[in-house]
């Protein structure tokens, strides 16, 4: 991890351009309104990158510098040692390997996240559904090497089989998970990182800072007002060839979380496969939505919301996020011609200021 006193460089291989806006108007750009600086923290976590972003009058002397950075980070490493699929102490992993039905412990962090994202899938009929872990390893997103050849018919039909979020049972009082199901395997990734970007704001929170912004692989979290008294300025990528910001989004108090088929892809049998998997076929989603965008008051929320409706798709997905209230941006892909299309509480909560290239 390393940090700087001054805005990053325009960065990140991220979905979400996050410092792209920031820094046309950097930290110490002549016309600043005040004398605000921004510390930035940045480094890797589950599988991608990591950026905070601190406004702070004064420049930090080291000792407050390492403090902030050594919180940050032990926010983001305890999220990925109990969450990761790929680390084999991990509860998760724990919990994969057991094929007991028994009650089996969950801190309160995993248990939160759990509790979170069955919630989400009681409301989505299972698009987003953590219990998808075979299937994700079956396409090649996962822990294990999969095999050469996709999953035929039969296969999936088998591997369908071991999935489904109501085979899980969550006991509150003695914060236990248990699998009705000795082959259930499960898989956080949909809504750990989201999970890790609300835990290092509340890490931030507790140092005392109200002026922050927080991103992890693209799902962020802004707090208060940036360096220059205004929300945080959030670019959306456009995800095509000509690449720039699709829309700047104005944020603060909240989250927003995206997903999208075309970061995470991997080739099979001469086709690029999206690491998103729809429970109802067993297969990657195949359709004409490229991202979609979310903005809710959690990023947990936010990323299993974004992981869902990228299941769904464009249509299904936007009826259900117009259905629940959802603030939804889907960016949908004809060729090289990509539209966008918010749901009114998208468009309520980040009126549209344009686009950038
Ligand atoms: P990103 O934000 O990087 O697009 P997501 O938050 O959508 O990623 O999570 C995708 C990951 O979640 C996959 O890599 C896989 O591990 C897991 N996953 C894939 N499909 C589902 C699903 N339908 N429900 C829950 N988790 C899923
Ligand atoms: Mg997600």
């Amino acid at each position: 991890m390393t940090h700087r006193a001054v805005p990053a460089s325009p960065v990140l291989a991220v979905l979400l351009l996050a410092s792209m806006v920031g820094c046309a108007r950097s930290a110490t750009d002549s016309d600043r309104p005040s004398s605000l600086l921004i510390e930035v923290f940045d480094g890797s976590t589950m599988g991608t990158t990591y950026m905070a972003r601190v406004v702070t009058a004064e420049p930090w002397d080291d000792a407050r510098r390492e403090q902030t950075r050594a919180s940050v980070q032990s926010a983001l490493d305890a999220v990925e040692s109990a969450m990761s699929h790929f680390q084999l102490a991990s509860e998760v992993s724990r919990f994969n390997q057991t094929r007991s039905t028994e009650p089996f412990p969950l801190s309160s962090p995993t248990f939160e996240v759990v509790r979170t994202a069955l919630e989400l899938a009681q409301l989505t009929d299972g698009a987003i559904d953590i219990t998808v872990a075979p299937l994700v390893n079956a396409w090649g997103f996962g822990p294990t090497e999969p095999d050469l050849l996709p999953p035929d018919a039969d296969q999936l039909l088998r591997l369908r089989s071991r999935v489904g979020f109501r085979k899980l049972e969550l006991d509150e009082p003695t914060s236990t998970v248990r699998k009705t199901d000795p082959q259930l395997e499960w898989d956080l990734s949909s809504v750990a990182k989201g999970y890790g970007v609300d835990r290092v704001a509340a890490a931030l929170r507790d140092e005392g800072e109200t002026r922050f912004m927080v991103e992890v692989g693209g799902e962020i979290v802004a707090s208060g007002l940036n360096h220059l008294h205004q929300p945080w300025r959030i670019g959306i990528e456009r995800p095509s060839d000509r690449g720039g910001i699709q829309r700047v989004v104005p944020l603060s108090n909240l989250a927003l979380a995206t997903s999208g088929d075309y970061r995470n892809v991997r080739e099979v049998e001469g086709h690029l496969v999206s690491h998103t998997i729809d429970p109802r076929t067993g297969r990657p989603v195949d359709h004409r939505l490229a991202s979609v965008s979310v903005i809710a008051e959690s990023c947990l929320m936010a990323d299993g919301m974004a992981t869902a409706l990228e299941v769904l798709g464009p249509d299904e997905g936007y009826d259900l996020a117009v259905e629940r209230g959802w603030a939804a941006l889907f960016l949908t892909r004809d060729g090289d011609v990509i539209t966008a299309r918010a749901t009114p509480a998208f468009d309520r909560l980040a009126p549209d200021g344009g686009t950038m290239e």
